[in-house]
């Protein structure tokens, strides 16, 4: 029916709940990898209880994973950033935060705190497991047919955290070590630089991977490979255009496309002022002058559609604006308009108007990156 419909399909994901007030979601993607059960008993000749065993070391695997992700979201909490949700998909799971710290130490204590997550696991499991039994894990026949021997099982779920542990280390994006190559980069240099570096490091590691893959005859290898360098690519562009945008501040990109008007002003006025010489955006002040909301054009148009019965100014008057500072740059801006889906940005300097800025304008100048 609508053409959205498939691509919102594409990116279903399904509710797992909440925790800590974040909620949880899956992948629909992620479901066809729980084929490889069947799969596995058929080709190992798995008992049920096997196959099943096998299940619950997936879903434990996955349980991993979302504690990974719950040390991200709890460095961050810790230092004051909350987190959206957390996705689980095939290619990891991301936690998605409000911001991410641009301060190197804060980035690094959010970006070690996940892989530390499946460290602690692993330990938890794998050390009583080496220092109470007297087993040789070298003489343990790792066959799936012996989940069902604990030592098996526990020994299983150890070393896949230790993987994930390793796995999420390695100094590439998006993976937690290239966030942590970056932070380490950034605390010596400009953020923009470590960004440029830590790419290049992420894709000759990957170039490596993509290389070994194709001379062991390893396509899975090489996929791999061809998704982090691809990463490291985006996340260096994204991280230049960042910088790009940063440069702009609201002093250069505002304009003083208002009229002041006092509160007691009839609305009918505005609606003329708005027709003779197309103002749009009314700053409305009281007697003392201070501000005390805004009249926008979409106010303006329910006012005429409405015009047999025009109210005083003063009940139109909305508060629903973003305030920044002369200072602030393209992305704090974003964060304040569009973000919070504000009609209009009044520009303060030292607490006086020094102009406005639309959500149009600052999407122009964002696509265009250059001021007109
Ligand atoms: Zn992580």
């Amino acid at each position: 029916m609508n053409k959205t419909s498939a691509l919102q399909r594409l990116n279903h994901t399904f509710s797992l709940g909440t925790l800590f007030s974040i909620p949880f979601k899956l992948h629909w993607s992620i479901i066809p990898f729980f084929a490889i059960i069947p799969w596995m008993a058929y080709r190992n000749h798995m008992s049920m209880t096997e196959s099943l065993l096998l299940l619950l070391l997936m879903i434990l695997v996955l349980g991993s994973v979302l504690l990974h992700e719950l040390g991200h979201a709890g460095a961050a909490n810790i230092l004051g950033v909350k987190t959206h949700d957390i996705l689980l998909s095939p290619i990891g799971g991301i936690a998605r935060l409000e911001k991410m710290p641009e301060e190197p130490i804060e980035e690094f204590k959010i970006a070690i705190a996940g892989p530390l997550v499946n460290l602690l696991i692993f330990t938890v499991i794998a050390a009583p497991i080496l220092l109470l039994t007297y087993i040789d894990i070298v003489e343990i026949d790792w066959t799936m047919n012996n989940l069902a021997q604990p030592i098996v099982f526990l020994s299983l779920l150890a070393i896949s955290n230790f993987i994930l542990f390793l796995f999420n280390l390695v100094p590439a994006f998006p993976m937690d070590g290239g966030r942590i190559l970056r932070a380490f980069l950034a605390s010596r240099m400009a953020r923009q630089k470590a960004t440029k570096i830590a790419s290049l490091i992420g894709k000759v590691l990957a170039a490596a991977l993509m290389i070994l893959g194709v001379v062991y005859m390893r396509p899975i290898w090489t996929l791999i490979g061809i998704f982090v360098f691809l990463m490291a690519d985006m996340e260096n562009r994204q991280e230049q255009e960042t910088h790009k945008l940063r440069q702009f501040l609201a002093s250069a990109i505002c304009t003083q496309d208002y009229k002041d008007v006092k509160l007691y002003t009839p609305m009918l006025e505005l609606i003329q002022m708005h027709f003779s010489s197309d103002e749009r955006n009314f700053i409305i002040r009281d007697q003392q002058n201070k501000i005390t909301g805004i009249i926008y054009p979409a106010i303006l148009d329910d006012a005429m559609r409405i015009k047999e019965n025009i109210q005083p100014v003063a009940s139109y008057v909305t508060n629903r604006y973003a305030i920044v500072n002369v200072q602030d740059d393209t992305l704090q801006i974003y964060d304040a308009l569009i973000k919070a889906d504000m009609p209009l940005a009044l520009v303060m300097d030292y607490g006086e108007l020094y102009g406005v800025i639309e959500p149009d304008r600052l999407l122009d100048v964002m696509r265009n990156k250059e001021i007109a």
